[in-house]
């Protein structure tokens, strides 16, 4: 076995769980070990049966002397009794509807129950407890009677099956190799990685398990250092130094219909400096939607194109990179430079603001030749067909949406020199994130928005105010402007979106997560019969979204209904209202975004939340949306609040732990990172072949690798 197993040729695990397993992005035996509990619970002290009382949690340990299943008469739901008995007493436990519980728990087998007590007119009761055979009294159990660790689940996967997976894979991990150098360990008093995993998984206390942690937030950091250090080292010289031209850039600063805010003006002139250099640029600029990430990185692509130097721009989306196509076109119209766009189906070739459709060979000939200055495109700039010429600076719109592979794709051919590379993200993450996360890239902040942005109105609306919300959008229509409408699906998923949701007893309250079609057919024809509705999701064709979003952009539809998925940077300044429904399903930091694609004309523009259920109404996130402003303020809520998942994405939700003990503790950042200077001072990575490995595999998770 190695860390490369498939956890299919696991003998407990075997093809049908390892399906299973790979819905929580575990392949292979090394995902398994690093999947880490999400939390602990200490079933290590058994109490004996006497002392038991009702309402608290226990584990208690005893002899089955009585087992039966019988179906209830009512409901014909399966009922499992036993009663266990340690040497001071008795207690029965009840399980519902899980009749194989009763065949697996025979009488006088020996058992461990954890769970809570309760007390009904005919005595004390356990129910639905976890429990466990156990061979004999004391001997070594797996999950009860001991610091259990809880796992994020999924249908047909229990933390206890995990447990149970994993148990023999322990024995195994004594043999693990470390890849952190004993000597930093030893100095630094970081457990060894077999102890720490142990510890993890199996830990015997729960400070153990704290000292666990600060293993993997200590190796994160060390690792995140080590790539940055490295990259740093290999990259030295190895880049495009571009000379500032900076007449050619006032004068187009000068030329622009506004002036450049400070924090516009310190990320261009920082970029400037960078891009300088031998070593390439590798930044990200951050900033709210409509903060002007655009306007700065042209900018940038100009300075480079006065070098001589191709520029590229890649965008998540085809309607992305076409706005992108058409603000580069105006914004260079008084410039001889040629502009070609491939997406998709289009291709478009623009010269001193003259745009025309183009057939794909004439424009990628050119593209080769050199005489396209600034190339834009989505993914299709990433196929074989596309050579680029000497390209200086590439600039990457909405980035976590693109892999470090794509970008190694980006930058292949012949170059031996690497372009400038500038990331734009409107999804603000916290400095304090971004320095552990993030940590390889330099980061600009655009946190000053354009003078003259009124802020919008955010209200959190009650279901008996729906239809005079509805009215208030009627009006906004009636005066010319549009709204947006969001919904977190497109259509109902059984699974996903209906659950009953009891509050009392007696009332169930079922949970609607509202869909775009739905919400589209009711308003189109219930609500506003009389206005214009569209629909737009990331289902449909993307000819007919960009015919969508054109109709949109041209008024003639006057409410769209759409997903989140769709189009993040997408400008439409005539809209007021942006209404989202199921707020409570989506992060702050998200929602913020939604607000920033209204607001963009001198009208007071308003954000409406609607939740799912009145128990949300009182979120303490939601209220937030009401009174902040700043999307920094509300992701740093957010990470508090949600931890650092949302910005991390699902697959590496495992880190989530990890790299929020890395932002408790800022002296863990400074000792790594001299660490990894200290190392790369006498070695080089590729010396000890586990740790390049690790390292390797480390960065092609990382967003921003
Ligand atoms: P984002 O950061 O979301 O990409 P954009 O670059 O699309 O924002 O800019 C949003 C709008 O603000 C554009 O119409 C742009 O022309 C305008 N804009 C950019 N910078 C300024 C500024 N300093 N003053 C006024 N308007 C600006
Ligand atoms: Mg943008």
């Amino acid at each position: 076995m190695s860390l490369d197993t498939p956890l299919s040729t696991l003998s407990r695990v075997g093809p049908k769980f390892s399906k299973k397993l790979e819905k929580l992005g575990l392949k292979t035996v090394s995902d398994f070990l690093f999947f880490f509990p999400t939390r602990y619970e200490d079933l290590s002290r058994i109490t004996k049966i006497e002392k038991l009382t009702p309402g608290a949690d226990y584990v208690v340990q005893g002899v089955i002397i009585r087992s039966h299943t019988h179906r209830s008469f009512k409901k014909h739901m399966a009922i499992t009794e036993i009663v266990v008995e340690d040497e001071t007493g008795a207690i029965k436990a009840i399980w519902f509807n899980q009749p194989y519980i009763g065949k697996a728990l025979a009488e006088g087998a020996m058992v461990n129950l954890a769970g809570k007590v309760t007390e009904d007119q005919h005595g004390m009761y356990i129910s639905n407890p976890l429990y466990e055979l156990i061979g004999a009294p004391k001997s070594a159990t797996t999950h009860t009677g001991r610091i259990v660790p809880i796992y994020r689940e999924t249908k047909g996967i229990t933390s206890k099956a995990i447990r149970y997976f994993l148990s023999p894979l322990l024995e195994w991990i004594k043999e693990l190799p470390d890849y952190i150098p004993q000597k930093i360990l030893t100095k630094n008093n970081i457990l060894p990685l077999k102890e720490a995993l142990r510890a993890i998984h199996y830990p015997k206390t729960l400070e153990e398990t704290t000292h666990a942690n600060q293993r993997f937030a200590f190796e994160h950091l060390f690792l995140i250092s080590l790539a940055r250090a490295q990259r740093k080292k290999e990259n030295h010289n190895s880049g495009i130094p571009l000379t500032i031209h900076l007449e050619e850039i006032k004068k187009f600063i000068d030329s622009l219909p506004f002036t450049l805010t400070e924090a516009q003006k310190k990320a261009a002139w920082t970029m400037l400096k960078n891009t300088n250099e031998a070593t390439p640029m590798q930044r990200l600029l951050n900033g709210d939607v409509g903060s002007g990430k655009t306007v700065v990185s042209a900018i940038l692509a100009l300075n480079t194109l006065l070098n001589k130097h191709q520029v590229v721009i890649m965008a998540p989306t085809e309607i992305l990179a076409r706005q992108h196509f058409d603000t580069f076109t105006k914004l260079f119209e008084e410039y001889p430079i040629a502009i070609g766009m491939l997406g998709g189906k289009k291709y478009n070739y623009a010269f001193q603001g003259l745009s025309s459709p183009t057939k794909k060979p004439t424009l990628l000939k050119s593209i080769q030749k050199g005489s396209v200055h600034i190339v834009i495109g989505t993914h299709a700039l990433l196929e074989k067909g596309v050579v680029f010429t000497n390209p200086a600076l590439i600039i990457i719109d909405e980035q976590h949406r693109f892999g470090v592979e794509q970008r190694a794709v980006l930058t292949r051919g012949k170059h031996i020199t690497h372009p400038h590379v500038l990331s734009m993200t409107a999804t603000p993450i916290p400095r304090t994130l971004a320095l552990t996360v993030f940590g390889d890239m330099d980061i600009s902040i655009l946190d000053e928005m354009p003078k003259g942005r009124k802020k919008i109105t955010t209200k959190i609306v009650s279901p008996e105010n729906r239809m005079q919300a509805y009215e208030f959008v009627r009006g906004q229509v009636k005066k010319g402007f549009q709204a947006f409408v969001i919904c977190p699906r497109i259509e109902i998923s059984e699974s996903k979106d209906t659950k009953p949701y009891t509050l009392t007893p007696n009332k169930l309250i079922w949970w609607e997560v509202k869909t775009v079609k739905d919400e589209y057919e009711k308003l189109q024809n219930l609500i506003f019969p009389d206005l214009r509705v569209g629909m737009l999701h990331g289902k449909m064709k993307s000819e007919e979204k960009e015919a969508i979003m054109k109709a949109f952009a041209a008024k003639s539809i006057d409410i769209l209904v759409s997903t989140s998925v769709i189009e993040v940077g997408v400008d439409i300044p005539n809209a007021t209202i942006m209404l989202i429904e199921s707020a409570e399903r989506f992060g702050l930091a998200q929602l913020h975004q939604f607000r920033g694609r209204i607001g963009r004309n001198e009208h007071q523009s308003y954000c409406l939340l609607f939740t799912t259920s009145v128990v949300h109404l009182e979120e303490r996130r939601l209220k937030a949306m009401t009174t902040t402003h700043s999307g920094f303020e509300l992701a740093e809520m957010d990470l508090r609040l949600r931890g650092p998942g949302e910005f991390l994405g699902e697959e590496q939700s495992g880190w989530s732990d990890i790299v929020m003990s890395t932002l408790k503790n800022p002296t863990l950042l400074t000792v790594a990172e001299k660490e990894a200077k200290l190392f790369l001072a006498h070695h080089t990575t590729t010396e000890t072949p586990i740790l390049h490995e690790k390292l390797q595999s480390f960065t092609s998770k990382l967003h921003l690798a």
